[in-house]
């Protein structure tokens, strides 16, 4: 396998053993790994976020082009929502 971890927002290869501990630890980094990570991190904790892909962009061959309204109070819990429409996130009307 080859996993990455994200440490201080940094990707690393898991080439060698990391001689560091963890309040933590949190296998595979997509959307509900990176959300878990990221809340753990606020309430203080060392987290270690590992991902079996290496590419941080691996995860972009997902559309993700649609976030769901239910996904906004998460946003927000996050800190993420004011960056994603600074980033050109754009609210909508639909209804699905
Ligand atoms: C083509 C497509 C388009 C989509 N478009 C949208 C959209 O527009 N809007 C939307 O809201 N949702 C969309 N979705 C759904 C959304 O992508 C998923 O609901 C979401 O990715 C699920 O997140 P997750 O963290 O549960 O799982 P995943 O995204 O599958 O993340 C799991 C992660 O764990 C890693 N992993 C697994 N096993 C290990 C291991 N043993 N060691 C290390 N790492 C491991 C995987 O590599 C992966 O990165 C789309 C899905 C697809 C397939």
């Amino acid at each position: 396998m080859n996993n990455t971890m994200v440490c201080n927002g940094e990707a690393s290869q898991l080439d060698a053993p990391i001689n560091e501990s963890f309040d933590v630890l949190i296998i595979g980094a997509g959307l509900a790994g990176c959300t878990a990570a990221r809340l753990f991190a606020l309430q203080g904790l060392h987290v270690a976020l590992v991902e079996r892909h290496a590419d941080v962009a691996a995860f972009k061959q997902l559309c993700t082009h649609y976030i769901q309204a239910s996904a906004t109070p998460t946003l927000r819990r996050l800190g993420l929502d004011r960056l994603i429409e600074d980033a050109g996130g754009l609210r909508n009307g639909v209804d699905i």
